[in-house]
């Protein structure tokens, strides 16, 4: 006999299946169904903890080893986990964590959290800005304002655009982890190849160590090692812009400069982007410009000089925010061609691994978690057959990423125009009368359905 009952009071519903006179509590829907097929599969579920009268469902279910703890990596880590697959993410940093700056969240990503039942923990810590806004960074004229939240229209499926610290979002992903006693989460463990027979992949760590599991995903970033092995098209691409990142506790950003609006102030080969992060108690700022001073690199410090001689035609308000910096945390930015093909057998690529991307469109991090669920859910579909379910999220995914990575570019190309380029975008970004809010992206911020 089977009985459901879902508790009103979590999002996640509560399973209990009846198995050989014992009841099994499961905290999601889709670890019951996972449970359930190996039943019938004549499999039955085990390593089974006892609380009280009930069991702790904890399944070891198909083994899947994820390369790289950041967002992308424990995004599919989670969405893995919670289908009732045993995974062990593989993460080369000595903890985990993230680096202190903010990331915007569109409406698509939005979705995905409501999938993955994190809207709750994710609104916690989000800000939900007041509009999009767009200004002359030499003039400080509004080019273009969208308004959202309470002002403006949500999308039409109802999901806001939000703005996040990015170690917050790391954080809630970490701590649903964490949760799932089928996720191992490892530190201190660099892969430094993999390789794969007919029934399983082999980790090889850059300490000598091994890690076997039955797939590989591969969530290690832009200078993904497993990209080497199935795309095999070397480095990235520096694209000849750089980011100079700082964040402010709300006290010390004077009320004539702080605004509740993600706000960006465009101008010739250079912007300037800010918004509040952690519900209002800090705000982030982020200055691009064009320089082929830097190659390549990662996680350095900027040069505060530098930065005053690319904005030193800009508006008043844009210098007073500069000025309030100490430091600049500064990233060379690169991105690849978009290809079709990301998995090999049993491994496959997820986020920058697969897609790398600038920043202009703000979905990086997006994409990376779309691919997340999109694979979890080709992964429940294929069963045990991992080369199909890769194959099937790829087929999926690859026009959708490929378009942001290309629209990202040319974004780059609209904030930092100039002359009639400048006037031409201008015009462009005017809002048509008929249109509904955002139209000219629904087909980025409406989402997927999975
Ligand atoms: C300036 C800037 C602004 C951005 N703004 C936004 C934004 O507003 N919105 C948005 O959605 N995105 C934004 N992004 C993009 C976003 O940050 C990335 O797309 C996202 O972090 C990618 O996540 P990932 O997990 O794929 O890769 P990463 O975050 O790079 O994580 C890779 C992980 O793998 C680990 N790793 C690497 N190699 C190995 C190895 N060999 N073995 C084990 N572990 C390994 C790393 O330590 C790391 O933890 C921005 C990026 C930049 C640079």
């Amino acid at each position: 006999m089977i009985c459901i009952s879902v508790d009103g009071r979590a999002q996640v519903g509560s399973v209990l299946f009846e198995s050989f006179g014992q009841v099994v509590a499961f905290h999601h829907r889709s670890h019951f169904l996972v449970a359930f097929r190996r039943c019938i599969d004549g499999r039955t579920a085990h390593n089974v903890t006892r609380t009280g009268n009930t069991r702790e469902y904890m399944d070891q279910g198909l083994h899947i080893l994820v390369a790289g703890g950041g967002i992308g990596g424990l995004a599919v880590a989670y969405a893995l986990g919670r289908d009732g697959h045993d995974v062990t993410v593989i993460e080369q940093a000595s903890e985990f964590g993230e680096i202190g700056a903010g990331i915007q969240l569109g409406p698509n990503v939005f979705r995905m959290f409501s999938y993955l039942d994190l809207t709750e923990a994710i609104n916690e810590v989000a800000f939900f800005p007041s509009a999009l806004c767009m200004n002359d960074v030499c003039t400080g004229e509004r080019v273009v304002r969208m308004p959202l939240g309470d002002e403006g229209a949500r999308t039409p499926n109802g999901y806001p655009y939000g703005v996040i610290y990015r170690v917050d979002l790391h954080q809630v992903l970490l701590s649903a982890c964490r949760v799932l006693p089928n996720i191992t989460l490892r530190t201190s463990a660099r892969l430094a190849h993999f390789e794969q027979s007919a029934g399983s992949v082999q980790v090889h760590l850059a300490d000598g160590r091994r890690v076997d599991g039955e797939a590989l995903v591969a969530a290690d970033g832009l200078w993904s090692k497993v990209r080497e092995a199935i795309v095999g098209d070397g480095k990235p691409r520096v694209s000849g812009h750089v980011a100079y990142r700082a964040v402010l506790k709300r006290e010390d950003v004077p009320s004539h400069l702080w605004s509740d609006e993600v706000r960006l102030w465009g101008g010739e080969k250079t912007h300037l982007v800010h918004y509040p992060l952690r519900r209002g108690a800090l705000f982030n700022l982020v200055a691009v410009f064009h320089s082929s001073k830097y190659d390549e690199g990662w996680d350095t410090f900027g040069d505060a000089s530098e930065l005053r001689e690319r904005f030193a035609r800009a508006c008043p308000q844009v210098q007073e925010l500069l000025a309030r910096i100490e430091m600049w945390k500064m990233w060379v930015l690169c991105d690849r061609e978009p290809v079709k093909v990301w998995t090999k057998g049993r491994a496959v690529l997820l986020g920058d691994a697969a897609h790398p991307m600038l920043q202009y469109l703000a979905q990086g991090a997006a994409m990376a978690i779309e691919d997340a669920v999109v694979l979890a859910s080709k992964v429940a579909a294929a069963g045990e057959d991992f080369a199909s379910a890769f194959h099937a999220y790829n087929v999926e995914r690859y026009l959708r990423t490929a378009r942001v990575q290309l629209y990202a570019r040319l974004y780059g190309e609209f904030y930092h125009a100039a002359g009639v380029r400048a006037e031409l975008r201008d015009e462009l970004l005017k809002p048509k009368p008929d249109a509904r809010p955002g139209e000219a992206m629904a087909w980025l911020y409406d989402g997927i359905k999975v």
